[in-house]
């Protein structure tokens, strides 16, 4: 079966841009062209120096949105790659490219998929050009001035390569939160002969640290696995054996289940360093930053959809997962209820970013199965 737009093409098109974040390099361009061919009403939300694009087909509830990134993480070592990076060569059946996977392939195959069907309803996409960066100018922004708009979508897909072994294998309906913290306990300098005129830091150290690992966040949560926290750098970089430093440093990062708000485990955080601070001649601080929450879509009926959908276009059976780290999903899931479905990531971010072709058809027939049932479950 053929798409009237054609999947790889497109990916090809996309990948020729070479859309590293921040840059877009006509990108976007290619995708506007392509959705407003298909009747989309474009709208580009630039923020800072990133382009957004918000396009949506149709005026009537329910809108389903397709939410993805044109932007590609750096190609590393060019030399080191089978085929250029941004010439999207196909060679024995697979595409090769940076963004082939992760996500531009995705995104085509969705515009094939949507040029296949017809429905009662608005289709939309919400497209970044910022989710391998920072994510300040990105679906973050875009969300909040579509919610400040009072603009509706009902449920979103996001592209993200989420198969495993097979394409079609498993399906993200939520995702662990994410914290850094940086911890500094600076105390005083001195000779080691001479403790009493020092103030060690490192030991005020090892003892919060160990506090902090102590404690046991949870033991999972629906689906979940546990809360971890990981102690991730210890540095005090002290070259002489007879001095005690001024200063000692770490940092840890917690994946939490939706059992914990980012700011609670800040503020527990803030407490133990203030508890390890008392009676020592010196400083313990704290900079911490929530880089998204936990989030979950409960099963019902729309994983049921997309699990059907999948199961009945390529014949495997989904396993509904909240492995992994964090996506965009984290900023849409004030909006609507949101799950993330794509091809398999096994080369992602790597050298030969690639992928069989006969997937991304494959992929695209997926997703015209699920906009399909999607409309006949829930179009009034
Ligand atoms: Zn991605």
């Amino acid at each position: 079966m053929s798409f009237p737009v054609d999947p790889v093409a497109l990916s090809q098109a996309l990948i020729r841009r070479p859309s590293v974040t921040p840059a877009d390099e006509g990108a976007m361009d290619v995708l506007q062209r392509a959705l407003e061919a298909l009747g989309f009403a474009c709208r580009r939300m630039k923020f800072g120096e990133i382009e957004n694009l918000y396009a949506r087909r149709g005026t009537a509830r329910p809108n389903l949105c397709f939410a993805g990134h044109t932007d590609v993480v750096p190609v590393g070592d060019v030399e080191a790659w089978a085929a250029g990076p941004f010439e999207a060569e196909v060679r024995d059946g697979v595409l090769y490219g940076r963004g082939a996977v992760d996500m531009k392939s995705a995104i085509a195959a969705f515009v094939a998929a949507v040029s296949a069907v017809d429905v009662a309803g608005s289709i939309s996409f919400l497209i970044t050009g910022d989710e391998e960066g920072l994510a300040q100018d990105g679906t973050k922004r875009v969300v909040e001035a579509l919610a400040a708009e009072g603009e509706v979508i009902d449920h979103c897909i996001v592209g993200e390569p989420t198969s495993a072994a097979r394409l079609g294998d498993m399906i993200k309906i939520g995702r662990r939160g994410s914290v850094n913290a940086w911890i500094e306990v600076e105390g005083r300098q001195g000779h080691v002969a001479y403790p009493h005129k020092a103030a060690n830091p490192i030991p005020v150290l090892i003892a919060l640290l160990a506090r902090l690992q102590a404690r046991v966040l949870d033991d999972g949560y629906e689906g979940f696995q546990p809360s971890n926290l990981e102690v991730t750098t210890v540095d005090v970089g002290n070259a002489a054996t007879n001095v005690i430093p001024a200063m000692a440093k770490a940092r840890l990062n917690i994946r939490f289940n939706p059992a914990h708000k980012g700011a609670e485990l800040v503020e527990w955080m803030e407490a133990e360093c203030r508890a390890a601070g008392e009676g020592f001649d010196g400083r313990v601080s704290l900079k911490a930053l929530v880089s998204g929450e936990a989030f979950l879509t409960r099963e019902g009926p729309f994983t049921q959809v997309l699990a059907g959908a999948v199961e009945e276009a390529l014949g495997v059976t989904p396993e509904l997962s909240t492995t992994g780290g964090t996506s965009d999903a984290r900023f849409i899931r004030s909006l609507c209820p949101v799950v993330e479905f794509g091809l398999v990531g096994a080369t992602m971010h790597a050298i030969d970013e690639r992928t069989p072709v006969a997937e991304i058809e494959a992929l695209a027939r997926a997703y015209q199965r699920i906009i399909e049932r999607y409309f006949e479950r829930f179009s009034s």
